[in-house]
């Protein structure tokens, strides 16, 4: 009776450490080296470096050093300053800053919309609603 119910035991505990790794996702994570924030993996954008120069990397699985951005400008013009060259280690040349600087152009301002117009054709006229 008693080996039994250690037998069940056993088994249950097995039985639970197999499916642990299928039911908790293991989200991989990465930094942003624009922002320096850590973010899944997913949500960031991967930048290979090639025989030709940094490449966005879509598929996330090009081999060769990568790095990873948010899909958002302001992460794109801090991590060309530097951060991205640094994380490849290359130097980038005239002609990847034109590459990555074409792709960040296909890229939304911010995190937060903020619309243009309202913030340069409104001359920050306080209207008081009382
Ligand atoms: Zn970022």
């Amino acid at each position: 009776m008693r080996a039994r119910f250690g037998n069940e035991c056993v088994l249950e505990v097995i039985e639970v450490a197999k499916k642990t790794p299928k039911r908790v996702k293991h989200i991989p994570l990465r930094t942003c080296v624009g922002c320096r924030e850590v973010n899944a993996k997913r949500a960031l954008v991967r930048i290979v470096r090639t025989a030709e120069g940094p490449r966005v990397d879509l598929t996330g699985k090009a081999s060769g050093r990568g790095a990873y951005l948010h899909a958002q400008k302001s992460c794109w013009e801090r991590a060309l300053k530097g951060a991205l060259a640094n994380a490849l280690k290359i130097e980038l040349t005239e002609q990847d800053r034109e590459y990555l600087r074409g792709y960040m152009a296909t890229l939304p301002e911010d995190d937060a919309p903020v619309l243009s117009e309202d913030v340069s054709g409104v001359e920050r006229n306080p209207v008081d609603p009382s």
